[in-house]
Parts: C-alpha cells; structure tokens; sequence
C-alpha cells in the first residue's frame, strides 16, 4: 500500500464508521450499485445495529413513504399494530388527578399553537434569530399545569437530546418540521395508535446483512482519527489499525464525530454550533426494555397497556403476547436502577404480579444532541451520515437514518464510481420534500404570529359562556 505518498491506490473504495441503520443502508445502496466496490464496515461496539439494538421493535408511521418501500425493497414485512384492544383503557398520568382535564386541555391548545407555526419552520429555511427564548421559558410561560409542563419538557429531550433549558425555540421548532410536524412526533413516541407499523429490528438487521454477505464488519473497533488527503482518506482506529480508502462515510451521530480528531481540522462552515451551557450538563440516556410476563396482568384490569409517566419519564405499550416493551429517560449513573424503577411504577399501576417477568431485557443508549445545523454535504471525501442530521424528513427516526444513508451512499458513489449513479439515485439523494400540511387558514396562522391565537381562543370561550349564561338568565326572568 505504501501510502500516504506512494503512487498506489488505497485499499478500500468506501469505508464505513458506524454499523447502525444509516451505515447498513449506505452500504447496501452502494453494493447495490456496484457489487465490485471493497467496502468494509468499522463499528465501536461488540453489535451490528447501533441504536436498533438487539431484538427490539421500532414504529414507523404510514406517512414514511420511503421507509415501507424501503422495507419491501429488503422483504421486511412490517406488523401493522392491531387495534382490537380499542376498547380498554389507556393509562397515562395525564389522565389522573383532579387537574387532569384542565392540564390535558391546555397542552392541547400549546401544541395546536406550535403546529400552526411551524410551517415557517422548515428545513431550508433554518435561519436562526438572535433574540429566541429556550424552550423551558416557552414551555412554562404558556403551561401553567406541572403536568402539562412535564410532558413538554420530556417530549423536547427525548426529541433533541438535551434537556429543554438548552434547545432554542428555533431549533425545537425546525427539527420538529423536519420530522413531519409535533403532533406526529407526540403520536410516534406516545401515543402508538393503530395506523403505525411495527418492525422487528433483528429482522431488518438480518435482511441488510443477507443483501450484503460478503462485507467485511469489523466489531468492537472505534474510529479515533481522520486524516484527509488529497485523493484518499485514513481512519485510525483506537488501537491504531489504519485504513484508508477513497471516500469515507460518518455514519454516526454528531455527538460522536465531535470526539472524533480531523487532520486538517473540519472546515468551519460544518462545525456545529457551541451549546451554551451554564455549569457542568448532566449526561441524559434513555434505556429501551422488554418484559415478558405468563399472561397479560393488564388486560385482566380493563388495561390496554400503553402507559405514560410523565416524571421520570416512561412511555410502555403490549407489545405482541403478554410482552411490555418501552422506554425511560434518565440521567447516566441512575443506568443501574433503571429496570427497578420501571418494574416499580408498572406494579403500581397493574399489579404485584408485574414485578416478576418471566424475560426482562434492557437497552441503554445516549440521546442524541441536535444542537447543529442541517449538514447534508460532503466534506470532499468525508461524508456524513446519521438519523441525528437534521437535513432529513424524519430526523432521529429509522426513516431518517435510511434516508441519510441513502444520500450519503449517492455522495460516495459520486466519489468512487460516478458513472453508475443514475438520475433516479440524484432524485433518491436529494432532501425529501416535508409532508404536505394542512392548510392552517390565514387568520388562524396571523393570529398564532401575533401570539394571540390562544387569547382569541379563551376569550371567545369566555364570551360564549357569558352569552350563554346571559341567555339563560333571561329566559328564567
Ligand atoms: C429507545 C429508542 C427507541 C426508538 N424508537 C424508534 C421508533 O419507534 N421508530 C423510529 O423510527 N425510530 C426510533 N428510534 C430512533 C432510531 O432507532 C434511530 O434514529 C436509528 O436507529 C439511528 O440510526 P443511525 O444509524 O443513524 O445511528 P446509530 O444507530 O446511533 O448508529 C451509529 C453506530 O455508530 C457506532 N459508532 C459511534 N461512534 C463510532 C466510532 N467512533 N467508530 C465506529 N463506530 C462508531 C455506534 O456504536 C453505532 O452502532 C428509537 C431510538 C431509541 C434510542
């Protein structure tokens, strides 16, 4: 090989730093177009699948086009949920309680509000103001209601990966569009209803792998370093192994390229913004697990299984028989107590026979941190990937890791062998246009830019009660 300033080539034609979604996907899409290519995939952890995990379930809305034909495409069938358990209750804190009702009205109005302006929000258009409050202020100065104000809060750092006093309203609002709207993001991570599919993760990992068997994985081999030089790169991994190749994807959340050492030094343009953090931050994770239990306890109770606490926050739901499978956020040194704490809060609700699963498996992961900007275009021979870039319809879900995937396997392609890359591939690589919004009315999206979408709102319901109250009183008299 005798590189860096031999005549030779490099050894590899593309190489991969990340075996998650994003990273199978590129690399399928790249065999796929040219089966001759030598590719190799590196991966940190001792597991193919990054945040998928091992044995999991994911959602994927039928709004996500792109995603169900990509699934077809790998012959994944996904499981649409069924909805024969309509019938039983749901059981969310936000239901309980005598503010119930109020808190649960309100929360209402405040994401109708945010809905109505995010349209302006989108992923093109991320011109970030300098005078924005963080979305805790927002959160607590429309919300009066603990409840309420809890709910919103968890749903900003499950969505950004830092906790609300660190998003910017700007950056909460364009990420939100660039997901497909808020209230589609509140319906993927709580409230699961019948029109999601669900897809087994070992599956779709086995069906990439099957479509691609003669990848080298390289496991348990963290990429350090990247030096970047005029016609080829070189990976150092942690034990100092080199690689190099013509075109390099980072399929691997911007967290993690942070850590990474570039040499020359990324260009400022793709840097991400500093967060501004008062004090030391505390790391948040969120664990994903699954309980197997003899029978369903909750459907005895009248239970459909969808459970919602709001602090800490856990989201569950029956996930095929007599299985609950979910999530809690946490910070990083509560990762021991996370199964007591969701065993305790589970047999509160549904009974003792809850703390005993036949199976219990548990899944932590870091949230992902969405402080940057939209960063869709290659570096020369570095390419970026990941479900966490925000230049895609469905940023931090599957449908976004594929789509990004996808994209950052065209740029390779274009680097290594672009005379196979077709139009159609260009069309495939290109940022998916958002999903068409409803038309929000020019007086309701005036009066939500004049803040006082909600006032109008409440007064007129003041007014009609009043009118109401005035008729009745007259009618008696
Ligand atoms: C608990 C939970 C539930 C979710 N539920 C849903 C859902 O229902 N529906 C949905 O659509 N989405 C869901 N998601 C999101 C979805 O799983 C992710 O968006 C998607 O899997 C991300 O894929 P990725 O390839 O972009 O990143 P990742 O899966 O994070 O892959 C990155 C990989 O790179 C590796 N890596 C990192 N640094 C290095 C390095 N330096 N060198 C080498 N390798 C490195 C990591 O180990 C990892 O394997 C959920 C996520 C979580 C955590």
């Amino acid at each position: 090989m005798a590189l860096p300033f031999g005549p030779q080539s490099p050894e590899l034609d593309v190489l991969v730093v990340g075996a998650g979604l994003s990273g199978l996907a590129s690399a399928l899409k790249i065999l796929s177009k040219e089966s001759s290519l030598k590719l190799r995939i590196i991966e940190a952890s001792d597991f193919v699948g990054g945040q998928l995990g091992e044995d999991g379930i994911r959602f994927v809305d039928r709004e996500q086009l792109g995603m169900l034909a990509y699934l077809a495409s790998v012959e994944v069938s996904p499981r649409r949920r069924s909805s024969d358990n309509e019938s039983l209750r749901r059981c969310w804190d936000l239901d309980r309680g005598l503010t119930a009702l109020p808190a649960k009205f309100e929360l209402e109005r405040y994401i109708n509000m945010l809905e109505l302006r995010m349209n302006k929000f989108r992923t093109k258009r991320f011109n970030l103001r300098e005078r924005v409050s963080n979305m805790e202020q927002h959160i607590c100065q429309h919300l009066f209601f603990g409840k309420s104000r809890n709910f919103m809060l968890n749903l900003v750092e499950v969505v950004c990966g830092v906790p609300a006093n660190e998003v910017v309203y700007d950056v909460f609002m364009s990420v939100c569009s660039s997901c497909g709207g808020l209230r589609m993001i509140i319906d993927f991570y709580f409230t699961y209803p019948s029109s999601f599919y669900e897809v087994s993760t070992q599956t779709l990992i086995d069906k990439i792998l099957d479509q691609i068997p003669f990848t080298a994985i390289s496991l348990n081999c963290r990429a350090v370093k990247l030096e970047h030089w005029r016609n080829y790169v070189e990976v150092t991994d942690a034990e100092g192994t080199k690689y190099t190749a013509q075109a390099v994807i980072l399929a691997i959340p911007w967290n993690k390229i942070q850590k990474l050492q570039f040499a020359p030094p990324i260009p400022k343009a793709f840097l991400p913004p500093v967060a501004s953090t008062a004090g030391k931050r505390q790391r948040r994770r969120i664990s994903q697990f699954q309980l197997r239990y003899d029978k369903s306890h909750w459907t005895e109770l009248g239970y459909s299984g969808n459970f919602l606490s709001s602090r800490p926050l856990i989201s569950a739901h029956e996930c095929g028989m007599s299985t609950i499978n979910g999530y809690m956020l946490h910070l990083s040194e509560d990762e021991e107590d996370v199964m007591g704490e969701v065993l305790e809060h589970l047999a509160e609700q549904f009974g003792e026979e809850m703390r005993q699963p036949l199976e219990c498996s548990c899944f932590t992961d870091e949230l992902n941190v969405a402080l940057h900007k939209p960063l869709v275009k290659p570096w020369l021979r570095i390419i970026w990937s990941s479900s966490s870039a925000v230049g895609t319809t469905y940023r931090s879900l599957i449908g976004g890791a594929v789509e990004s995937g996808v994209r950052a396997a065209v740029n390779a392609l274009f680097v290594v062998r672009p005379q196979v890359v077709s139009w159609k591939d260009m069309i495939e690589a290109r940022t998916k246009a958002l999903l068409e919004e409803n038309g929000t009315g020019r007086f309701r999206g005036l009066l939500s830019r004049l803040n006082l979408y909600n006032v109008t709102f409440y007064g007129g319901f003041v007014v009609g009660i009043t009118c109401l109250l005035n008729f009745g009183y007259e009618r008696l008299s």
